[in-house]
Order: structure tokens, then sequence, then C-alpha cells
């Protein structure tokens, strides 16, 4: 906007000057013409008046000075020599001089015999002094129907007055001027500022056309031309801008923001593009005006091209020029402004894209005066874009296949590709995005100035903080949803300008599990410290331990104790657990979920603890474990706690033996294992033979002790996987795995010989002596439960009871074969 206005003013004051300069050609033209006509008009005279005599010409040449202020004197020569000259005062010296002795002059005076016509020399250092500009006439005389050469006459103008006279000093252009030979070849610059005609001064040209003459008038403003707008006029501009801005904003709320974006952009723009030409056609002249960039565009410069509309077409692409012919004429014909991008050929062969603007004049009768736009190169651009357009496809297909967005960028911020994830990401379809602003679109405000300010370095260089990088920021939606994205940005250069492709990934998931993951952290320790919990981490790249200061105090390893932490780690293991939990860690590390084990460690002290572990492990992209976290903590006080309450549950108080609950349990369990391998299992049941008599006897105090006597004897006969448990009163049960009826018999016959023997000696020294009745019975796919077992032997100890007491009886039901 802001380049526009600025080229606005430019041409404002390209017009300005060239319409004084105007002015002041045709006053001088008419200054010249008019005094050269005053020679003709004497020789004209001359010829026809065959009796000159000195005073004739004195009369005549005193009229027309009068007429004209501006010339200095008027002169005849017959035959090319001086005869008469007005005024006689101060030229005395120029009488009875011949031209054919005045090289410098022979040539024109001669020309005007061949030639037949008026032609003026000059402006000239004058004898007299001053500079002058000189008429010469040739006098024809008609004898007889023959015109015979008489001879020339002369008139010199004084340059300096006939400036004056056309207000070439009363005015603030700077202005200079220069002959142009009838080749069209420049002379030196005879009047006014000598550096005018200089390129660079861009000066506004105009040709003075007279009688067999032409000149060169060149002009600029006083202090050249302005590159900065007068405040009015931008004052105008923005006002209208404003006017604009607001206007839309009332009339279409919505768009607002759009608008204002869209604006801004347009600035950017504008201050991005120093590689915009102008240019500036006069349509009566054909006179073409090109700025500097334009010539740049085109390949060229001032010195060696001197523009014109049939030039320019004629450095058009010939596959181009029908449209762009076209597109020019529909704005000539409709007084429009239109836009076309085609290419251009340059001297050396070289095919550049150009994107013109331009827009047509027209006077009150619809001709058109002037046209007047930019030019732009927009190769770069343009060989981006085929290339994207060749690769499309597999671009697409690429794109397509990423998860992440794929956008493209030149160093203007303009979007060039856009890919389908970017659509999903973002909310913008492809054809919304492409060619804005990345950043307007995707950025929020408050980052926008310092990537633009590195853009502008990138599009300079080709590099930028951002460029190979990996970075994080805050991105925004097109709902102005803001989301964290994770970038990475790859640079790459074609032609003269730089692009630069970015991977932009949304890390929302992820940021949040980081969240997540410190939150836990956090907790973790407040629990650690809160809970005496131990936090260990496993790098398993480096294989690395980590032990935090509740893990050494769990083990009881003082810090530095032990060079390696798993090492003590395992020094500190029970023995029958270390398989176990060693395994556990294997399979913490298989287990996405966290994985969780208990074993037992003895401290330096002997004592046993109870650990409970539990450890997660993190795996990288690959899903390969990197890294294992792990809490430790002290379970033995709830361990005890727990078996305790264990014990409790499941044994008898008096006799230590499993109570009736704890001893069907473990039983059931072992007639399942035994039927599930085929295996034979017995079971015993005995029972204190006249027991009332010795609470009787000895007080119930006594009774107790012998019970537990009778527990410890039976324990003491029976091996480890045999199961002893105490049904009620003074009545027991044994389980015998992997025993048939038989073998029970003999454990039977055991431990009632091993009752017989005992005795239990009392306090006062009585020794108390007593016996036990029992009953055996074999488990068999008859008898199918642990009930019915029991039941048979009870019925074998019945008998016994029956048969004596202090004997073994067994089941009469027979176990299947
Ligand atoms: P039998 O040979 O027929 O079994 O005669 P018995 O006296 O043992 O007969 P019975 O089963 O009728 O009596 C059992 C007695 O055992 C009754 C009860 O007082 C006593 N007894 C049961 N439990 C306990 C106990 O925990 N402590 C003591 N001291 N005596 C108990
Ligand atoms: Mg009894
Ligand atoms: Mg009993």
């Amino acid at each position: 906007m802001y380049y526009q206005m600025l080229n606005q003013h430019l041409n404002n004051q390209r017009v300005d000057a060239s319409l004084r300069l105007a002015t002041l050609r045709a006053r001088l033209e008419k200054e010249i013409t008019a005094n050269l006509l005053l020679v003709q008009g004497m020789a004209n005279f001359i010829s026809v008046t065959p009796g000159l005599t000195p005073q004739i010409f004195t009369q005549y040449a005193r009229e027309t000075l009068q007429d004209s202020p501006v010339i200095r004197n008027l002169g005849a020569a017959p035959d090319y020599v001086m005869r008469y000259v007005y005024p006689l005062e101060g030229n005395e010296a120029v009488l009875g001089v011949s031209y054919r002795d005045l090289p410098e002059q022979w040539e024109t005076a001669s020309r005007t015999e061949r030639t037949g016509e008026l032609i003026v020399d000059g402006p000239l250092q004058l004898v007299q002094g001053g500079t002058g500009i000189i008429g010469r006439a040739p006098v024809f005389v008609y004898q007889k129907g023959q015109r015979h050469f008489w001879g020339v006459v002369s008139s010199v103008i004084d340059a300096d007055r006939l400036y004056d006279m056309a207000g070439m000093r009363d005015t603030t252009l700077k202005l200079a001027l220069r002959a142009v030979d009838e080749y069209g070849q420049e002379g030196p610059v005879f009047w006014g500022q000598q550096d005018l005609f200089d390129p660079k001064m861009n000066a506004v040209r105009m040709p003075v056309t007279f009688p067999s003459g032409n000149w060169v008038l060149a002009g600029t403003p006083e202090h050249g031309w302005s590159h900065t707008p007068p405040l009015a006029f931008m004052i105008h501009g923005l006002v209208l801008l404003l006017f604009l801005v607001s206007g839309f904003a009332a009339y279409r709320a919505a768009r607002r923001n759009h608008l204002i974006e869209q604006t801004r952009e347009s600035l950017n723009h504008a201050q991005a593009l120093s590689h915009l030409g102008s240019w500036d056609a006069d349509m009566r002249t054909g006179d073409l005006w090109w700025s500097d960039e334009t010539f740049r565009i085109f390949g060229t410069d001032r010195e060696e091209h001197t523009p014109s509309l049939r030039g320019f077409l004629g450095m058009v692409h010939p596959d181009d020029r029908e449209l762009v012919e076209n597109q020019f004429a529909e704005s000539l014909r409709s007084c429009g402004s239109y836009s076309v991008d085609h290419r251009i050929i340059l001297a050396d062969g070289t095919v550049r894209h150009v994107q013109e603007r331009g827009i047509t004049e027209c006077d009150a009768t619809g001709t058109p005066i002037r046209s007047t736009g930019t030019i732009q190169d927009i190769t770069d651009r343009k060989l981006i874009e085929d290339a994207l357009k060749a690769n499309e496809a597999q671009m697409r297909a690429m794109a397509e296949a990423s998860h992440d967005a794929l956008i493209m960028i030149d160093s203007d911020d303009h979007i060039m590709f856009w890919s389908p994830a970017a659509e999903r990401m973002f909310g913008w379809t492809r054809k919304e995005a492409l060619g804005r602003s990345l950043h307007l679109l995707v950025t929020q405000e408050s980052d926008r100035e310092k990537a633009w300010k590195g853009l502008k370095h990138f599009a300079a260089t080709g590099q930028g903080p951002v460029v190979g990088s990996v970075m994080e920021f805050m991105a925004v939606k097109k709902d102005g949803e803001l989301f964290p994205v994770e970038r990475s940005v790859a640079a790459f250069r074609l032609g003269n300008s730089y692009y630069a492709v970015g991977s932009l990934r949304d890390i929302t998931q992820r940021k949040k599990a980081e969240q997540e993951l410190h939150a836990f952290s956090d907790r973790l320790e407040l629990a650690s410290r809160a809970g005496g919990i131990g936090v260990w981490e496993w790098n398993l790249k480096d294989d690395s331990l980590i032990w935090d200061e509740q893990m050494l105090a769990i083990y009881k390893i003082r810090g530095g104790e032990f060079s390696g932490l798993y090492e003590a780690w395992k020094g500190r293991v029970h023995p029958a657990d270390i398989t176990a939990a060693h395994n556990a860690i294997q399979e913490a590390g298989r287990s996405a979920s966290p994985w969780e084990w208990e074993f037992r460690i003895i401290w330096p002290d002997g004592s046993v603890r109870h650990v409970r572990a539990a450890a997660l492990t993190r795996r990288d992209a690959q899903g390969q474990p990197e890294h294992m976290i792990g809490v430790n903590w002290d379970v033995t006080e709830s361990r005890m706690l727990q078996e305790q309450l264990h014990n409790l549950a499941t044994t008898d108080a008096l006799t230590g033996l499993a109570n009736r609950r704890w001893f069907m349990e473990q039983t059931e369990r072992e007639l399942e294992r035994c039927s599930r391998y085929d295996s034979p299992f017995s079971l015993i049941m005995f029972d204190a033979d006249k027991f009332k008599s010795v609470n009787d006897t000895y007080g119930h105090d006594a009774g107790d002790i012998v019970l537990k006597a009778i527990a410890e004897a039976a324990r003491s006969v029976l091996r480890e996987v045999d199961i002893l448990g105490r049904l009620g009163g003074e009545e027991f049960a044994v389980g015998l795995p992997e025993t048939d009826i038989e073998g029970g018999r003999l454990v039977a016959e055991r431990i009632r010989l091993a009752m017989q023997d005992s005795g239990v000696e009392l306090e006062d020294g009585t020794t108390v002596r007593f016996t036990v009745s029992l009953g055996v019975a074999e488990y068999s796919e008859a008898c199918s439960s642990l009930e019915t077992l029991l039941k048979q032997s009870d019925m074998a100890l019945y008998r016994a009871k029956q048969n004596g007491r202090n004997r073994v009886e067994c089941s009469l039901v027979p176990p299947v074969q």
C-alpha cells in the first residue's frame, strides 16, 4: 500500500513536471519559430526587392527588430559576402566578411543554398559576446522565370533572452537543453544543468522542434524527485485506508479481522517487494518511461536501451505476445486496469516470468493519454510452482502419507504448499491457505514480529534461527484454538530466492503425557518422602542405575559402600527369592503396564525384611525398552501383621496345629492334586481314649497339657508334606498325600505307638499316660469327597474304640482298583 502510494506520488511528480516542461517547450518553439520566420520573411522581401540598398535594408531591419526583442541583428550576404548588417553599431567587424572564409559557418551557409531551406545554427558563442542562435535562409531571385541564388540572410537571436522570453528562468524546475542533429545524435548540453541528462537524474525529456532543428529539453523538480509523499498525500491515503477498513468493519463485522490482516499483509508485501519495477507510457507520443528496477528486470540499462512500447512487445515471449497485446489493447479500449503474467526474453536469451499490472488514463473523450503500471519478476516463484505442479502427485502422496503437516513458504512468508495433514491440523483448506502469510495464519500475534524479522534475514541469506533446527511453539487453529507444535525447518535456494519447508507435528498428546509424567514424579517424590518409598531409575541403554536416599535406607546400604548398586541389591535379596525377583524385573521390562512383586531381603544384622516393588518401563520410538523406573517399600510390618492374622485364622491356639477349617482347606487342595495325578491319598482320624477321665482325674489344665503332648507326638512321626490338624476337642486328623490305605495303616500304627510311649509329667511329679484310637480310610473315585473320606475314617475310628481302644482300624470300603 505504501509502495503504491509512493509510486503514485512519483508518477504525480512526473506528470506535474511534464506539464510544466511542455509549456516551456511550446514557448521555446514559438519564440524560435517566430524569430526564424522573421528571417524567412526578410529573405522573401529581398527576393522581391531587386534594387536593395543599405537604406532599404536598414528600414526593413529596424521595423523587424521592433517586433522582436530577441533578435540581436540581421544581416544579408549576397554571394556569401556580408554586405548589410543592422544595427551597424557594434557589428562593423562583420561587414565584408565572406562565409567562404569562415569554415565553421560555411557548411550551414552553403547548405541553405543546396536545400533551399532555413537552417538554424547554434547556440554559439558570439564574436560580440553572449550566446546566439543563428538562423540562415537562402535568398533566391527570379529573373525571366529562372531562379538564381542571390545570397544568404541571417538573424542572430539572443539565446539568453530567448530562454527568458520562454520563461525558462521563471520556473522551479531544473532544466537542460541539448541539440539533436538530423541523424538523431544528441549533441553536448548547451544550456542549463550539465548532469540533467545523466540517467540517474531520471529527468523528464521533451523534444523541442522548430524548422530544421531539434533540441531536447530535460527537466526535474528543483530538488529532484521526492521519495517521501507529502504529508497531506500520506494522510489522504491513510484516511482513505482507514475509511475503507472502518467502512468494511461496520459493513461486515465478521470480516473485519480478515480485512485488517489482508491490509497488513499487503503492507508487508509491499515492503518485501524491492523487486517491483514501474513504467509509464505517454500514449500520445508513444514515449515509454521505465524505473530503474524495470530496466533491471529487462536486463538492460538506460544507457544501452531506450524503452518504447514496440520495443517492449518485441521482448515479450512470442507465445505470450498475443495475450499481452490483447490485455493492453483492452485496457486502452476500456480505460481500465489489467493484470497479466507472461514471459519476456532478455537480450542474452534468458526467459523470465513477469507479472504486469497496468492502468490506462483517458481524457474526456475516452482517448488514452497515458498508461502506468508495475512489473514484477516472478520467475523464481513460477519455477517453484511449475516444479511443484510437475511433482504434485509425488509430493501429495508423500504429504498424504505423512502424519505431520508439510508446509512450504517463500521468503515473503507466502504459503506455496499446504499438505492434507496441514489442512487437518490447522483447519484451513489448501485453497484458503495458498498464497497467504503463514505466520498470519498459524502463529499468535505476539510471535509474528520476530518471525518476520527472521524471514527478512532468511530472504537475504537463506539462514535463520529456525532453519535446520527443531523447535516448539504454540500454534493457532482456524477456530482460534491454541495447541503446541513441534516444527523442523529445512531451506533451499532456487534462482535468487530462498524457500523453506517445514514439517509440523501436533504434540498436544506428548505435552500432556509429559505434564502427567511431571505430575506423577512430583506425586511420587511426595509419596516417597512421606511413605518411605525408595525410587530407582535404570537406564537400559547405558545400564546406569540411580537410587535415591530412601532406597539405600530400605536396604541398609551406606552410600558408596558398594561399587555397583545392582550387585548390592542382589547381595541383600533372600537367596530363596533371588530367581523370582530377577524374573519379576524381566517381566516388568516386557510389560506395558506397571509390574508389582514382593521379595525378602536380609539386613546385615540378619533380620529378614519383606520388600514390595513396582516398576514401569519406558520405550523409545521403536518400542525398545529405554528406561525403567521403579519403587521399593518395606512391607515387613504389614507382612507380619498379615501372618498373625493368617495364623489366628488357621491354627489352633492350644496345640499350634491347623484348625479344622485350615485342615479341611489344605486337605481339599491336596486331594484335588492327588486325584489329578491319580496318586493315592489316605486320611487318619484319631481320638484320645477315655479323655474325660484324664480331665476328671488330673484337672482340665492337665488335660490341656496332654492335648499338647498328643499334638507333639503325632507331629514327630509325620512327614513334612503330611497335614495334621485338630478337628475339635480331643479329636485329630492327618492327611497323607501319596499314601494308600496300607501306608496309612503303618503311619497310624506309628502314631499309636508314639502316644503309648509318651507320657506327660505334671508339676507334682505324677506322670499321665495316654493312648489314642485311630481309623484309616483311602481316597478313591467311589468316595468322591473329603466329607465321605472323613466319614469313612470316622467309622473306622469308631470300630477301633469298639474293639478295645489304643488300636488302628481301616475303612472297610476298599478303594476302587
Ligand atoms: P472315649 O475313649 O470313648 O473317647 O472316652 P472319652 O472320655 O474320651 O469320651 P468323650 O469323647 O465323651 O469325652 C471327651 C472329653 O474330652 C470331654 C471333654 O471334657 C474333654 N475335652 C474336650 N476338649 C477338651 C479340652 O480342650 N481340654 C480338656 N482338658 N478337656 C477336653
Ligand atoms: Mg475320646
Ligand atoms: Mg472324643
